[in-house]
């Protein structure tokens, strides 16, 4: 498949366009399920369970979508929790991986009766003494370093994340004097890991950990599992990683005696090359030094090259033309709003249509109304011809809905 949309998808876009305005963010349905297909295949093991990360793509069409393949969630949050229930997904079939959350909403979870993996010794030991009996899995910090950069490798010694596995003598004092009911084993390294040695590195560690455990019925290995964001650029090859963990996994379960879950969470490689999104060009303004295309929309909306330097390919779908120009993309919002620099894009004009690509995980997700700006509406994609509005522009009155004046 090419790393470009097609030209049925650029036409199919631009009417989306046309439909609902821009900015706007757009799906390709039929993507997110050659993605999922193609993660399920690359894992030979029957007890695999994919959990889509919701915090990626949190819309209720998305993830009933991702629930009709065959998915469950993983969730960081109550409300993630709430959200995928009500997409109709089972409380078996969402693990709750929370950092640092009050025990109230740890109560909610009990109550709703979802998995839920505790990231910290305190935790655990409150669990121990008010919740027994409740089946919980432990977060797992292996440390190693891995994935694309400091803000999203999560699995280091400095991280927050997770119980060292230094800290194993502990966690088994706790179990044995608490009579915590340990189910599983968790660890998440982090985001665009290329080095599939390092993910096995990692996996050893969680390997060795579970086997002081006694009655374990999953491992889980989070995800991290990076996409491509150029054309020809490397991602994580699926393929040999499935292979290798499945095999592992197996020696693994035969030497401990029982077929244990292998669990993992891709967020962004479920979704992030489904995703589109489309802005209008308000204005190219040249300056001395530079040939802006200013767009209506900003790191309100698209956070990721600001806040991680992410490269995200601009297209312009209103100009396919050989005659092309040098540009820095940039936002409307009051402060440095650089989507791209120096960029070699077909000539734009005021009012064309520019296209970011791998737009569908940490885009709308992680958008805000900052400026005062309203955020993008959203729309699916299915089929030949399907074209579902599942999400409303903002208006005006979204924004002050909650204000009290
Ligand atoms: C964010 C997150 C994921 C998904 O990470 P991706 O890089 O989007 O695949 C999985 N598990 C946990 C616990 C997470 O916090």
């Amino acid at each position: 498949m090419s790393f470009y949309p097609s030209e049925k998808i650029q036409k199919r876009l631009l009417r989306a366009v046309k439909s609902h305005g821009t900015p706007l963010y757009v799906y390709n349905g039929d993507q997110i399920k050659h993605q999922y297909r193609r993660f399920e295949d690359a894992f030979d093991f029957k007890n695999v369970e994919i959990h889509f990360a919701t915090k990626a793509l949190t819309n209720m069409r998305i993830l009933q979508l991702l629930k009709s393949l065959g998915a469950g969630l993983d969730a960081v949050s109550i409300q993630e929790v709430k959200m995928g229930l009500m997409a109709g997904f089972t409380p078996e079939d969402i693990i709750f991986t929370p950092s640092g959350i009050g025990i109230d909403e740890y109560k909610e979870a009990i109550d709703l009766g979802v998995r839920i993996n505790i990231d910290n010794l305190e935790v655990l030991e409150y669990f121990g003494l008010h919740f027994k009996g409740i089946p919980i899995g432990i977060r797992i910090n292996p440390h190693v370093m891995a994935g694309g950069n400091p803000k999203i490798s999560v699995g280091h010694m400095d991280s927050k994340f997770g119980i060292s596995v230094y800290q194993m003598p502990m966690v088994h004092r706790l179990v044995e004097s608490l009579g915590l009911r340990i189910e599983g084993l968790h660890m998440h390294t982090g985001s665009d890991i290329l080095d599939i040695g390092a993910f096995l590195q990692a996996s050893e560690i969680l390997f060795g950990v579970a086997e002081s455990f006694e009655d374990l019925s999953y491992l889980d290995f989070g995800s991290g599992f990076k996409v491509a964001y150029r054309e020809n650029d490397i991602e994580t090859d699926i393929e040999e990683l499935g292979k290798a963990l499945s095999q592992r996994f197996k020696t693994f379960c035969t030497a401990y005696g029982k077929d244990l879950k292998l669990i993992l969470e891709p967020g962004k490689y479920l979704v992030s090359n489904s995703g589109y999104f489309l802005v209008k060009a308000n204005w190219i303004k040249q300056t001395t030094s530079n040939v802006f295309a200013q767009v209506d929309s900003g790191f309100n909306h698209l956070i990721r090259p600001m806040f991680y330097g992410a490269h995200h390919e601009i297209l312009n779908l209103s100009n396919t033309g050989e005659k092309s120009r040098v540009y820095s993309i940039t936002g409307y919002i009051c402060e440095t709003d650089t989507f791209a620099v120096n960029r070699v894009i077909p000539e734009i004009s005021s009012g064309d249509i520019l296209c970011f690509l791998n737009a569908g995980a940490y885009g709308f997700a992680m958008s805000s109304n900052y400026n005062s700006r309203l955020r993008p509406a959203e729309v699916l994609l299915e089929g030949k011809d399907g074209m579902t509005l599942i999400r409303k522009r903002e208006s005006l009155e979204d924004l002050l809905r909650l204000q009290v004046f």
